[in-house]
């Protein structure tokens, strides 16, 4: 069986050479993350480049994530890089600094010092150090440093509790999407929404740019995590990333586990994508092998049923990235044998009204049932593929396209397996023959194996699938 969880690696200084990022992609990366938060709209363009062109090298299907770096309250970067900071410590954030010492540093959210007020407490990088507010004086807090360690250059800054004021999306954020958009990024993250209407502002100044992005919502404000606004945001977005990082540091570390299966259970049901993100392997940012509660985390993230499992410093800064990956893979691919397949059961309780979905649904069913070699879907969205994918059928899905952005798209998708098409005419006969001639050469099925493929007729719509077919492979074949 092939692997059915998607890797995402955020890259960054430790991916930036063409060697390593080779290397990345053989190593079975799906999507690469873009972090707009770090590097200029030019690194963006040319690490895209440099990806597209390396996947296509390799005949991989590698998504690009732009994820937006929001209003996600940071500090400037230092003279040195970094600092570290004691206990007790006396330390000021400061609006009007420019460069960073031992004493101050700046923050990029200028509004910072009036959203906060004595005795608040701050955390920085993840909560790794905490801050007490003392006083507000003009453009500077200051604070008295409560947990110490090392700051360096752009970490982030929460308040416990959450509630900070800034905009959804930034002036910087308008801007990056429209990089974004030019490097034909096949997802777009937004940081910190706190509703749906965040999204379709997102999404409005997407289209108005020219791009047609998977939009994912990254959900790590306290905000955000109730039924109503959680149900809300997931209609507004085609995915969603349990951004653990900040998301604990604003509900709580504690409550973070029992969030991410509700979150994955909710936007499976609502056909959304889910991505479990942050430090689902940091020891192996300094180690060459993961610890066993990061095996874990991994594993149960693939049981619960998400989308893709992402690294973000294990690939960005760390020593081990391919290593990282590599382990990934393996821990995916163990965890995959032991999921549940619950498809009749789940099956009874929903309703189809779509001609499209419920096609997806029949040729689900019906491949689970006869125990067929695999599903293909023709499609020219991924919409149908996506459904499928929905349910844990455990029969893998190919999703057989001739659109080039529907290809990298699917490469989040669980379970399926995207493969091009290169056929774009209107003849049904023929396009069924290429789709049986790129399983076949993609070695996906053997000759005599039993396939449910699935058609829009007429051929070459959007939104058309309306045909299955259960095909045995070869017997048409032309003698
Ligand atoms: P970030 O988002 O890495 O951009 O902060 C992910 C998270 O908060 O977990
Ligand atoms: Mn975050």
């Amino acid at each position: 069986m092939p692997r059915a969880t998607k890797i995402v690696a955020t890259l960054g200084p430790a991916t930036s050479s063409a060697e390593v990022l080779e290397r990345l992609i053989m190593a079975g990366v799906d999507v690469v993350r873009m972090n707009f938060s770090h590097g200029t709209a030019e690194d963006h363009l040319n690490r895209a480049a440099l990806v597209r062109e390396l996947a296509a090298k390799h005949n991989r299907p590698v998504g690009i994530l732009a994820d937006l770096q929001g209003p996600k309250i940071r500090v400037g970067k230092f003279a040195d890089g970094k600092i570290t900071l004691k206990v007790g410590d006396n330390f000021i954030l400061d609006a009007a600094c420019v460069l960073g010492n031992q004493e101050r540093v700046g923050i990029d959210y200028k509004e910072l010092p009036r959203d906060v007020k004595p005795r608040d407490l701050l955390l920085l990088n993840d909560g790794l150090l905490v801050f007490e507010v003392i006083s507000v004086k003009g453009s500077e807090i200051h604070c008295l440093v409560k947990q110490g360690g090392v700051l360096s250059n752009n970490k982030g800054i929460n308040r416990k509790g959450g509630g900070l004021t800034a905009p959804p999306l930034t002036s910087k954020d308008m801007e990056d999407i429209k990089t974004a958009v030019k490097i034909k990024a096949d997802f777009l993250a937004v940081s910190f929404p706190k509703s749906g209407s965040d999204m379709y502002m997102a999404r409005e100044l997407m289209r108005a740019a020219g791009g047609d992005a998977l939009l994912i919502a990254k959900i790590e404000r306290t905000e955000a995590v109730t039924n109503e606004a959680l149900t809300d945001i997931m209609k507004a977005c085609d995915g969603i990333m349990v951004a653990r990082g900040d998301l604990a540091v604003e509900v709580g570390d504690a409550a973070v586990p029992a969030l991410q299966k509700r979150m994955i259970r909710m936007a499976r049901e609502l056909n959304k994508l889910t991505i479990t993100a942050t430090q689902m392997m940091e020891s192996m940012v300094s180690s060459p092998i993961p610890t066993r509660a990061e095996v874990s985390d991994v594993a149960n993230a693939v049981l619960d049923g998400t989308d893709a499992v992402m690294l973000s410093a294990e690939s960005a800064s760390g020593m081990y990235p391919v290593e990282t990956v590599e382990a990934m893979v393996r821990i995916c691919r163990e965890a995959e044998k032991s999921a549940d397949v619950k498809l009749d059961r789940e099956f009874l309780d929903r309703i189809f009204t779509r001609v499209d979905q419920s096609i997806a649904m029949a040729a689900l069913f019906t491949a689970h049932h006869l125990k067929v070699k695999c599903i293909a879907a023709l499609t020219q969205s991924g919409s149908t593929a996506l459904w499928m994918s929905r349910l844990n059928s455990g029969v893998p899905i190919y999703a057989l396209t001739p659109v080039q952005a529907t290809h990298t798209k699917c490469a989040l998708m669980r379970d399926v397996r995207p493969i091009a098409l290169t056929y774009e005419g209107h003849d049904r006969e023929k396009l069924l023959r290429e789709a049986e001639e790129v399983l076949l050469q993609n070695k996906v099925v053997e000759l005599g194996d039993l396939v449910v493929l699935t058609v829009g007729e007429p051929i070459g719509q959007s939104g058309g699938t309306n045909t299955m077919k259960i095909v045995r492979i070869g017997e048409n074949r032309p003698a």
